[in-house]
């Protein structure tokens, strides 16, 4: 597979190129299923599905979600799946980067793997299992939350319990 980077299927010909590339179908809907996703790194579906909607009018959430699930089964996108709240989807595949998140207004940016390779984090015991991916989200708030007033801020959820230390966490799929 020839490699892009991730902000490359923005291009409806770039993605159609790929999707080719997969035997996937080819239609109007997806092709902006993945721009939109490459555009928006890290959104959800229902950010997905409206951008899609601006782009193409009516198009189901139902065949947006799916598109998501087909595309992530075929490694085109990463899901990533914080604890209590939605999945969000990336273009940016393969590299085992992880991710930073605030609990408060649930911003996310990319944080390199630690170490530079797959599974960058070794686990103390892996009980006998072959790992091949660490997959870290650290939880804390974000720049423009810090500085919000107390009052202004929606009361952080059932999200993991609240410590000085970011608390990294595993996904598990
Ligand atoms: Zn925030
Ligand atoms: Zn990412």
């Amino acid at each position: 597979m020839v490699s892009v980077a991730p902000d490359a299927f923005a291009d409806p010909d770039v993605g159609r190129a790929r999707l080719l590339e997969l035997g996937i179908r080819v239609t109007a809907p997806r092709l902006a299923v993945l721009s939109a996703v490459a555009e928006r790194p890290h959104s959800d579906a229902d950010a997905v599905a409206r951008a899609v909607r601006e782009r193409l009018g009516t198009v189901s959430t139902q065949a947006v979600y799916d598109t998501l699930a087909l595309f992530s089964a075929e490694g085109l996108l990463r899901r990533i799946a914080p604890a209590g709240s939605p999945a969000r989807y990336e273009t940016r595949v393969g590299d085992n980067h992880h991710h930073v998140t605030c609990r408060v207004c649930g911003a996310m940016a990319d944080v390199d793997c630690a170490v530079g390779q797959v599974p960058c984090l070794t686990p103390a015991d892996s009980h006998g299992y072959v790992i091949d991916e660490a997959d870290v989200i650290y939880w804390g708030l974000c720049p423009s939350c810090q500085h919000a007033q107390p009052t202004d801020q929606p009361q952080p959820t059932d999200e993991p319990e609240s410590t000085d230390k970011p608390e990294p966490t595993e996904s598990k799929e």
